[in-house]
């Protein structure tokens, strides 16, 4: 089946007691038992499981091509819950430009836990397999990457992982599974913030690991949220899973869109550089090309006036919302490293945009304006 029919169609069978087309929300925290104490629907207690929150993961697994799927309370819970299942004295290999979160995380906890890790620059293959130690027990991608749209070749790590024995997880959140489907192309865990595209209009927050295999990691990561308490509430999970519906067409609309924004802006006199792997001026194009089927709706740039003409620019801007996240239907604009904050490694003179819905016409003509003097 085509990604946009499966899109619409996961998750989504017609509820039999009623025929409602929209899935119910079950907001129940407790389930009842039959008189031999068998419980009636297979759920006993909301923390542990619930129905609502299973419709959503199986979407999720089918969306990906997985075997099965958790959600969680946000990404980062997610991707937490993932790093939890490891033994202590485990190694991870992160991507340098990880998701922030997940580095003050790997700087800040996972020693604490009894795990360490080494930062490298994902697209240098050498440098990955210089990290690797006997202990390594997992590989962590991000491509494209959050805020500098770098891209992994992420056959190639994962053939790297395969031989030293090591798992490997990939944030899709950027790219979603309506442009790149990881588990295809080896990878053991998906990692998404549904918060962003899934969600897909700025109102729910929400995480989720899909699974290659249904297997004990899959139990041991479904035993971290039921013990540890990470998880989505039923209200939450029924808007991702509605968001799921629309999302191979907002991609579309939104990767078309930012295209035409980087085209803009690669050609404009303020602008030193542009991040966006659909130009072929970037140098994970021809990677892009191989394992992407168009180049999301994320992309950023610098200033050639550095910091205080970033600051400038972002100021100027009418249509653009001046707000971190992204995946919504409005295009919004920020300066990463002041959103970061001080432990930031952000460029200064970086602006990330998530192209939004807008027609781009009103998008450039935005931008232009707000570049004008930078
Ligand atoms: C937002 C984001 C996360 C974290 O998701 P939250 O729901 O905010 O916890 C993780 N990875 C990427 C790439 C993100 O953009």
């Amino acid at each position: 089946m085509n990604f946009e029919t499966l899109a619409v169609h996961a998750g989504h069978a017609i509820d039999p007691e009623t025929g409602s087309v929209a899935p119910p929300i079950h907001l129940s925290t407790t389930f009842a038992r039959d008189p031999e104490g068998v419980p009636l629907g297979g759920h006993t207690y909301i923390r542990e499981s619930n129905p609502t929150e299973r419709q959503l993961e199986a979407a999720l697994a089918s969306v990906e091509g997985g075997e099965a799927a958790l959600v969680f309370a946000s990404g980062m819970a997610a991707g937490i819950a993932l790093l939890q299942t490891l033994p202590p004295g485990s190694h991870v290999i992160f991507p340098d430009d990880v998701y922030y979160g997940f580095r003050i995380a790997a700087e800040q906890h996972l020693p604490d836990w009894g795990i360490s890790s080494t930062a490298v620059a994902m697209d240098d293959l050498a440098a990955v397999e210089a990290a690797r130690r006997p202990e390594t027990r997992l590989i962590w991608i991000e491509s494209p990457s959050n805020p500098l749209l770098k891209v992994t070749d992420i056959r190639a790590v994962v053939e790297l992982a395969q031989k030293a024995g090591a798992l490997t997880l990939l944030d899709n959140t950027f790219a979603t599974p309506a442009l790149q489907r990881p588990i295809g192309m080896g990878v053991d865990v998906v990692l998404h913030a549904t918060t962003k595209y899934f969600g897909g209009h700025s109102d729910v927050q929400g995480g989720a690991l899909v699974f290659a295999r249904k297997d004990e990691l899959w139990e041991r990561a479904d035993h971290v949220r039921h013990i540890l308490g990470a998880v989505a509430s039923p209200f939450n999970s029924w808007l991702v899973l509605r968001g799921i519906r629309t999302l191979a067409c907002r991609m579309a609309v939104q990767s078309s869109g930012a295209m035409e924004v980087a085209r803009m802006l690669a050609g404009s006199p303020a602008v030193s550089a542009v991040h966006y792997p659909g130009l072929e001026s970037h140098p994970g194009h021809e990677v892009a090309k191989r394992q992407m089927s168009a180049f999301g709706g994320m992309l950023s740039f610098r200033a050639r006036g550095g910091r205080e003409a970033a600051l400038r620019a972002v100021s100027r801007v009418r249509l653009f919302t001046r707000a971190t996240s992204l995946g919504g239907v409005e295009s919004l604009i920020e300066h990463r490293a002041t959103s970061e904050g001080p432990q930031s490694r952000t460029p200064q003179d970086l602006i990330r945009l998530s192209i939004g819905l807008e027609h781009p016409d009103d998008l450039t003509a935005d931008l232009e304006q707000a570049l004008e003097g930078a």
